[in-house]
């Protein structure tokens, strides 16, 4: 069986047409499926319309987390509660093509254990999006060499995956690279990016730089090197610097232009505290030991229930 997690936040207007579109997909191809929407607390009609669909139809279920946890602890809670032999990430607006599925379900069935899905296109975005996105992957691919430029949540794994991703013991986790960390047998297809079925997206610029920056600094310590290798840089302008000023009090020149030096070295002094200090507020966080998420309703039956937590 095929589970097809599927994170919604506020999606009330596409929750049924995306459950309809992919359950008639699947059908019409004879895969045998489960539909698990996960409701990273909605504050629209999602929650309801999910119940609604789950007590019509036994193919469909859902999770309700008490507030909203974000997308990596929606697709997390759908690897966590999925009970098929692979499953697929999609996301609700039909922005992935779903008759993919199919494709990639058949080279799961070749022997393929992650099929990612790339983006051959990325869609209508921004000039400045485009420019982050394409900073973000550079620096990945640079300090963790992991290449993710057209990379996308859009994938299919083997329970064997899924299991390795749900036995990582990180809180603070990136989906979209750890599944191409985990390794095992992959293979690609290419994708152009739908525009949006219905509604906005739920991202936010804001939402969307400390995202990058929160998985830049869970694959990479590389800033972290860079306060060492300012503190040389600092220390040989010190000593050049010093020597030129020596240079000229022998010469009875008077000494200036220090200043610049000194404010220029506390500010990157300064930066580099900062830099340490995320890292340790992220330390901070994983020592918490937090979960996740919290999942305050489901859909699940109690004898699955019993199975699978
Ligand atoms: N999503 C979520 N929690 C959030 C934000 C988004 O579960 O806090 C879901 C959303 O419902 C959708 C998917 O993640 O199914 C992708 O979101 P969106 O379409 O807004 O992102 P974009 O396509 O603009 O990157
Ligand atoms: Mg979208």
């Amino acid at each position: 069986m095929l589970s097809i997690i599927i994170p919604a936040y506020n999606e009330e207007e596409n929750i049924e047409n995306t459950a309809s579109v992919i359950g008639g997909i699947m059908k019409e191809n004879g895969i045998e499926c489960e539909i698990l929407f996960v409701d990273d607390g909605s504050k629209d009609r999602t929650w309801e319309i999910i119940e609604k669909l789950a007590a019509e139809n036994d193919s469909i279920r859902g999770l309700k987390f008490s507030r909203n946890f974000g997308k990596e602890g929606a697709v997390f809670a759908g690897l966590k509660y999925c009970r098929g032999e692979c499953a697929a990430v999609i996301d609700c607006d039909l922005q992935h093509p779903p008759k993919l599925l199919v494709e990639m379900y058949n080279l799961w069935k070749q022997g393929y254990q992650v099929v990612e899905a790339v983006k051959a296109s990325r869609g209508k975005e921004s000039f400045l999006y485009k420019f982050f996105a394409q900073s973000f992957y550079g620096l990945m691919k640079s300090s963790s060499n992991i290449d993710m430029r057209g990379a996308s949540d859009y994938k299919l794994m083997d329970r064997q995956v899924v299991d390795a991703l749900n036995e990582l013991p990180e809180r603070i986790t990136f989906y979209r690279a750890l599944s191409s960390w985990v390794g095992f047998k992959t293979t690609k297809i290419e994708f152009n990016v739908a525009p949006r079925n219905a509604g906005s997206s739920k991202w936010s610029f804001k939402k969307l730089f400390k995202f990058a920056l929160s998985n830049l600094t869970s694959f990479t310590n590389a800033p972290l090197h860079l306060v060492t290798v300012f503190g040389i840089i600092f220390l040989i302008s010190a000593i050049a610097t010093g020597i030129v000023q020596l240079v000229r009090f022998c010469g009875g020149e008077s000494q200036d232009g220090i200043l610049p030096i000194i404010l220029f070295s506390s500010s990157l002094i300064m930066l580099s505290l900062g830099i340490i200090g995320y890292y340790l507020s992220k330390i901070y966080e994983e020592i918490k030991g937090r979960p996740r998420y919290l999942v305050s309703l489901d859909t699940l039956d109690k004898k699955n229930k019993r199975d699978k937590i």
